[in-house]
């Protein structure tokens, strides 16, 4: 089926990025056949389906690097005891105790509610980062089968970690990798590590060594907090990105997930051994744990992406969270305008180029359809030499009226039409007290 998306403002991204007032994108299946001038594109495909995208700015698909699906259901959810005072109380007390009280249905609507907020929210791919120790084993295959119902792309793993039982984790991991193989461009497959401070050396190598085998990287949380760098340096005697990459989970295809506390020799190691890194601006803010050493990063050629770390599935949000939390922390209003667009715009897609084998993030003939389709009146001039200025301040807030995905619409006029949203809320509703109440009891 061919489809022309029609008579919006086309902002193709990518290397030659234009911007095309009056813009047609032409998708044939799962594919983009085709992107310029409407009337031009009318007269080359008569045949098409029209979507008339008038009043719309027509964009890639988002993409989120880091994301926690199942942090779903503690969602206005009362913590019992005190207020925790610091990120290893708030894993103790919070998010320990969610993923614990995890079972099969819940880990079926906390997939499908954040799956239908990136579907809002114009995010097409996510690679997610799941836990849940009290069902664990056929987690990731709920999760897949609720990201093929939704209709984007997601890259899962399966958080392994000590913290539960030596090794918990790792079978489910594993044997999710064999079966998603080199995948299918719509689900891809990585090796999941908690985080330094709850992994041994005998765990971590053997995940490394899994990865290695199967050819996919490793998803883990880096120095996220203070404590991951001392509990490291005073346990192993080396800081954190040291002691992963001498168990051999660094590497091209991995990523690092945060490297807040970090120092320079750990980001060169990081450099030298092509690892990436994603960003969370807002969990870093929530969590109150620092601000991640960006510029030093890049300044490394250090591919860096954006996560919301289950924050949010809106991308555009944490972009411009990242921007402000940058001027904010260096005292400079100069920093941070080309650097957050890009971790967004270009190197998710390179990210994802890693993981799922395709080229994301970009509108041009041969690439992936994936479209996010958003209600934008631009009050000024739109061309390509001040698209960030509206993507900040304006795009930011502009709501997505239609989602594309794989050639498929997964949401117009802002209705869901791959997910029943209402039965899927509702059944959440009707989980969450009994989840909240096995929680307390943990
Ligand atoms: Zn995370």
């Amino acid at each position: 089926m061919t489809t022309r998306f029609e008579n919006g403002i086309v902002v193709t991204l990518g290397p030659n990025t234009r911007v095309i007032w009056n813009g047609s994108v032409v998708t044939e299946g799962e594919k983009i056949v085709a992107v310029g001038d409407a009337a031009e594109m009318k007269q080359r495909f008569p045949k098409a389906e029209a979507v008339d995208c008038a009043g719309k700015i027509v964009l890639p698909g988002f993409i989120c690097a880091h994301h926690h699906f199942y942090s779903t259901m503690a969602r206005g959810m009362a913590i019992p005891g005190e207020p925790a005072s610091n990120f290893v109380e708030i894993l103790e007390r919070l998010w320990w105790k969610v993923d614990r009280a995890l079972l099969d249905e819940d880990i079926t609507l906390s997939a499908q509610i954040p799956l239908i907020e990136c579907i809002r929210n114009g995010t097409t791919t996510v690679i997610d980062h799941h836990a849940s120790p009290g069902m664990r084993d056929g987690s990731l295959d709920l999760i897949e089968d609720s990201v093929r119902q939704a209709g984007i792309r997601a890259s899962l793993c399966y958080e392994v970690s000590d913290r539960n039982e030596m090794g918990g984790g790792i079978e489910e991991n594993e044997r999710f990798i064999r079966k998603i193989g080199k995948g299918d461009g719509q689900i891809a497959a990585m090796m999941g590590l908690h985080a330094s401070f709850t992994l041994s050396d005998e765990t971590l190598e053997k995940c490394a060594g899994i990865a290695k085998d199967a050819g996919v990287g490793c998803h883990v949380h880096v120095a996220e907090d203070l404590s991951d760098r001392e509990d490291s340096l005073h346990k192993y005697g080396m800081p954190t990105v040291h002691r992963l990459d001498k168990m051999g989970a660094s590497g091209l295809k991995s990523l690092f997930i945060h490297c807040v506390h970090v120092d320079e020799a750990e980001m060169d190691l990081i450099a030298s051994t092509r690892t990436s890194v994603v960003h969370n601006p807002e969990s870093n803010m929530n969590n109150a744990v620092g601000v991640t050493p960006l510029f030093d990063l890049l300044r490394r050629n250090i591919l860096v992406g954006l996560g919301s770390d289950g924050m949010s599935s809106d991308m555009l949000s944490q972009m411009r969270c990242g921007y402000l939390l940058h001027r904010l922390a260096n005292h400079d209003p100069r920093v941070a305008f080309l650097e957050m667009p890009k971790l967004l715009l270009e190197n998710n897609a390179e990210i994802c180029e890693r993981q799922f084998g395709i080229r994301l993030g970009e509108l041009a003939e041969g690439r992936p359809a994936d479209l996010a389709i958003m209600d934008y009146q631009p009050p000024t001039v739109l061309s390509e030499a001040n698209f960030l200025g509206h993507l900040i301040f304006g795009l930011v807030d502009a709501t997505v009226d239609t989602t594309v995905c794989k050639g498929k619409i997964l949401m117009q006029g802002k209705k869901i039409l791959s997910m029943d949203e209402e039965r899927i809320a509702a059944r959440s509703r009707e989980h969450a007290p009994q989840m909240w109440q096995r929680l307390q009891a943990l």
